[in-house]
């Protein structure tokens, strides 16, 4: 059965599309009128709408809507126009240029896709649409010249017969670049000989495969051949000699094995550190205990080789990671509103093997001077309410009369305090006044008596800053949240980012931090599928601020079992996690046959690598929620590995963190005062 999925359609247009600026009117009318959700596979309907690509047949995708529409746009149709596409892949695109303009061209090099667009496109009455299959870097000379055409895939250059296919005065938008991200290209042939060139930024597509595209190794999937970099091309004599040929081969060879986490020699890779002043320690999972582990390990021994490593900041919220700051730098528990980890999901942080690394930062501190002591800090801004109640508890303490004035700003937001994104929700809408200002405010006037309240407590003023700007950047994130993914994402990163950097200014200028937090945080967005949605992240950040002085660790795992919860707020389980997904870097390392390795990525053992691992595949990302039943679109994006990470660490099989259970979680024993105050 079909649903009637008009409102999703309308609400794509207006929330993915007006907001981001598409004007043309004819473009909006086609992506108003076109059903996306008969051109996806039926068990992804439901996500027909959403603000992304999705998987077809053939490991090929249909486009971001978004992307659809862009170049839409950038093509200036006019009713009675002739357009080429190259790459029909589900024929989404093509039938919207068929909705705009009068005839409508195709190619589709799969055949299977080929026919299913056209099986699809004639049940809809698209009888201006024309599919062929086959390579469709030569274009279709019998119908040339075309008003417009738009190429679905990235090439390394614009195909020489697609400009003499133009009409003059036509437009071909065309992405062009490596494998990892390309440039949209816009190309006007304005006179007979004479082209003009226009850029519209960053995008990511699949590659462009034909006889002026790239050659068909490119982007080959696991398992397959690859393509030699050239230099070790060779004759075939030379060929012939047991060379790698498949991407788990070669790295197999360059990979460091390791049995376990905790016996790993871990030499190798902290010389690969060397001087990184901003360590980023991934996990491809909130709920795997050997990711948990091996960054412990790897953490302790980094704060063993300099004690200029001060910080440890992980992906929790800051008032709660002060409780575990207090607990390992030896001092008494905080008086705290509240007690610490105790919201969903409560076992990302209240788990043994967080325990376990706590206690020993602990003995770490014990052995070095108050004013060298390690600290852990929270980079991430869900504690509304935690956070506006220590700034009134801070101020309470320096300035009675400053904390009633800070009780009135934040009145506008305690309503709400149970329920941001409901306040969010109903600010964006604009039934109610935004407290952008107040909280905006309330900052303001702290730092305007920094000097004053620094030198009554220098660390109270610095936790309730952090504290003030949390409630800030969190108010501005529960509205955005309404106006869709990307935009809280950005600036929930951004904040994360912000932290860490106050954290280093406070330290000073020889101060190295380890961060912890999902690979999808520290992965540089710039090379993943996020960069074409606009979406930055802290290890983008990162690279942008510090260059080669940050490093950056990804982990991932094949199969075993995870900590994780099928919907939000839902109890907590212990899932089995499928077997990666065959077109994923995940199956390229569990056909290493190796149980665990650890894989330089920066400077690889071998330098046919980055060759192998360059054109992107999938990568699976499992969160606080794991869904294994719709696993592919919900956990996988795609992402070129070595763009991504300076190394990655691999554990073939894993297993379930340890949930500390509720009792131990609240009991007041030394051992677990951070969870239990
Ligand atoms: N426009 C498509 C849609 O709306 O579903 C999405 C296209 S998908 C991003 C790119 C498509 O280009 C893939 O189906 C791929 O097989 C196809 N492709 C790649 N190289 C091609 C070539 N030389 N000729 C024709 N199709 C090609």
């Amino acid at each position: 059965m079909r649903f009637d999925l008009s409102q999703q359609r309308e609400r794509m247009v207006e929330r993915q599309l007006a907001r981001r600026g598409i004007r043309d009117p004819a473009v909006m009318r086609a992506m108003r009128s076109v059903p996306r959700d008969r051109f996806v596979p039926k068990e992804l309907i439901e996500f027909a709408y959403d603000d992304t690509p999705l998987p077809i047949d053939a490991d090929q995708t249909i486009s971001q809507p978004y992307i659809v529409a862009l170049m839409a746009d950038a093509l200036e149709l006019e009713p009675h126009d002739k357009a080429l596409e190259i790459g029909t892949g589900s024929g989404y695109a093509a039938a919207i240029l068929g909705a705009i303009t009068a005839h409508v061209y195709t190619i589709e090099r799969h055949e299977t896709l080929c026919i299913r667009a056209r099986t699809v496109l004639e049940e809809l009455g698209f009888d201006n649409v024309h599919v062929r299959c086959g390579d469709g870097t030569k274009g279709w000379p019998e119908e040339a010249p075309f008003d417009a055409i738009a190429v679905t895939a990235g090439g390394p250059v614009v195909p020489k017969s697609l400009r003499e296919q133009l009409a003059v005065g036509g437009r071909l938008v065309i992405p062009v670049g490596d494998a990892g991200v390309q440039r949209l290209k816009r190309v006007w042939r304005t006179g007979e000989d004479e082209f003009e060139e226009e850029d519209f930024g960053p995008v990511r597509f699949v590659p462009l495969i034909g006889a002026e595209g790239w050659s068909a190794e490119h982007g080959t999937p696991a398992g397959l051949r690859v393509r030699e970099p050239s230099r070790a091309r060779g004759t075939l004599k030379h060929r012939a000699a047991a060379r790698p040929t498949t991407a788990a081969e070669i790295v197999a060879r360059a990979a460091e094995p390791l049995e376990r986490h905790d016996t790993a020699d871990l030499k190798p890779l902290l010389a690969r550190i060397a001087d990184a002043r901003v360590v980023l320690l991934g996990e491809a999972s909130h709920g795997t205990a050997e990711f948990y582990d091996m960054r412990a390990r790897i953490t302790l021994a980094l704060l063993d080789s300099d004690p200029n490593f001060r910080i440890v900041a992980v992906e929790a919220d800051w008032p709660d990671a002060r409780q575990v700051d207090r607990f390992v730098r030896g001092l008494e528990a905080a008086p705290h509103p509240e007690r610490a980890f105790t919201r969903f999901p409560t076992w990302m942080w209240a788990n043994k093997q967080v325990l376990a690394f706590i206690n020993r930062l602990r003995d770490v501190n014990a052995g070095r001077a108050a004013e060298q002591a390690v600290g852990f800090h929270g980079l991430d801004l869900y504690s509304l309410r935690t956070s506006i109640r220590s700034v009134l508890a801070y101020l309470e303490g320096v300035d009675r009369e400053a904390a009633a004035l800070a009780r009135a700003r934040y009145a506008c937001l305690v309503p709400w305090e149970h329920e941001p994104a409901a306040y969010g929700a109903a600010a964006a809408r604009g039934r109610f006044d935004d407290c952008a200002d107040e909280v905006a405010r309330m900052l303001a006037d702290l730092l305007r008596q920094r000097l004053d309240y620094e030198r009554k407590d220098e660390e109270g003023f610095f936790d309730a800053e952090r504290n003030a700007a949390l409630v800030k950047n969190a108010e501005r994130y529960y509205r955005a949240m309404y106006y869709g993914r990307h935009e809280s994402w950005n600036l929930r990163d951004e904040h994360m980012f912000e932290t860490l950097r106050a954290l280093l200014h406070r330290h000073g200028s020889r101060a190295r931090a380890v961060v912890w937090a999902h690979n999808s945080h520290l992965g540089n967005a710039a090379a993943t599928t996020m960069s074409a949605r606009g979406e930055t992240n802290v290890g983008e950040l990162c690279r942008t601020a510090f260059g080669d002085s940050c490093y950056a660790v990804g982990f991932g795992t094949d199969h075993g079992t995870v900590a994780a919860a099928n919907d939000w707020d839902a109890p907590l389980e212990i899932m089995q996690v499928r077997p990666a997904h065959e077109a994923s870097y995940e199956r390229v390392c569990h056909d290493t046959r190796l149980p665990g390795f650890l894989m330089p990525l920066r400077r690889p053992k071998t330098d046919n690598v980055r060759a192998a691992l360059l054109a992107e595949r999938l990568e699976r990302a499992i969160g606080v929620i794991y869904r294994p039943d719709s696993e592919l679109v919900s956990h996988y994006f795609h992402a070129s590995l070595p763009r991504q990470f300076d190394e990655w660490i691999w554990f073939d099989e894993t297993t379930a963190i340890d949930p500390l259970p509720v009792s131990e979680h609240s009991a007041e024993t030394p051992q677990t005062f951070p969870f239990g105050v």
